[in-house]
């Protein structure tokens, strides 16, 4: 089974879509990105996207790179007292001499749709989520949507970024999984990949995972998202994620496409914490 990520996220947005017209106070997701990375901006054109389809209010801040990180910390505490303000958002990455963490922890808890503030990770590390991070939680929710089950697996995450391995290796954790977390000084990383029966790559290197790290019929999570040097009919760069999906797809039970598989459920996702924003 190849797992149509797309199509997993528009059911997610149209059940968003749903909740949002019901709702007398509609959420609105302030984003602030600093500088012009051209990636960047492609992704807070999709979130801006996303909540117009949902419903959701939104509004972007687009701050030039020499912005400083005091003018930056004042935008947000501004956006923390503004009660129109329900979600907020910090595009990463910020320019190197901004402070990422600082601008994280500046974001009030109540407001911090991208789940990074501390509290919220804490909150999710404890099994009491007011967010859930937006990465991690759309790969349960493909999981869960492709009737794959968790409990009592072996999960192996590869990486341990705060954005993606470790929230992902205790969102697998609440669902009852045994979690394996591997990162770049983990010793003998590919026999403890061919245990897994869920094997998740979010390792930040194109086509890292190969035929001979993964059992047969596994399931195969590719997180990674990297341009490729072939150009497809339409003249656009072809993507790649970290699984060398080609060799692998005969071998598992299912594995998420790049593109396709988990980058649109997590805008999704984001746009189902805008809901949990107002919804107290
Ligand atoms: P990161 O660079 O912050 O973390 C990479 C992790 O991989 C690190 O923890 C490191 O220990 C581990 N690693 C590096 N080399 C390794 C090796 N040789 N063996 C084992 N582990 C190794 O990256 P990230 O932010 O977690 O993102 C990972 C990938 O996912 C990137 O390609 C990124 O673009 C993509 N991503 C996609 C989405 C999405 O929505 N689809 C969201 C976030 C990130």
């Amino acid at each position: 089974m190849i797992i149509d990520g797309k199509a997993i996220a528009a059911q997610i947005k149209e059940e968003v879509k749903r909740k949002v017209e019901l709702l007398e106070k509609k959420p609105r997701l302030d984003v602030i990105i600093v500088g012009d990375d051209a990636a960047s901006a492609v992704y807070v054109r999709n979130k801006q996207a996303a909540c117009a389809y949902t419903g959701i209010k939104s509004e972007v801040h687009a701050l030039p790179a020499s912005t400083s990180q005091e003018d930056v910390l004042a935008l947000v505490r501004q956006l923390n007292e503004c009660e129109d303000v329900s979600g907020i958002l910090v595009q990463l990455p910020l320019p190197k001499h901004i402070n990422e963490q600082a601008v994280i922890c500046a974001i009030s808890p109540q407001k911090d749709v991208d789940c990074f503030h501390p509290e919220n990770v804490g909150r999710v590390s404890i099994g009491a989520p007011r967010f859930k991070p937006c990465t991690p939680a759309g790969i349960i929710e493909l999981l869960k949507r492709s009737e794959i089950k968790m409990e009592g697996t072996l999960a192996v995450v590869i990486g341990r970024s705060n954005i993606v391995g470790k929230p992902l290796s205790s969102l697998l954790l609440a669902e009852n999984a045994t979690v394996i977390t591997c990162h770049s000084k983990t010793a003998n990383l590919a026999a403890i990949a061919r245990q897994a029966d869920i094997l998740c790559a979010a390792v930040g290197k194109p086509k890292f995972v190969t035929a001979d790290m993964v059992k047969e019929g596994a399931v195969v999570i590719d997180v990674g998202i990297h341009e490729t040097g072939v150009f497809t009919q339409s003249g656009k760069r072809k993507m790649c994620g970290d699984v060398d999906f080609d060799n692998i797809v005969g071998k598992v039970s299912a594995i998420t496409p790049v593109p396709g598989g988990v980058g649109p459920t997590t805008v999704a996702m984001l746009m189902k914490n805008c809901v949990a924003s107002v919804v107290r």
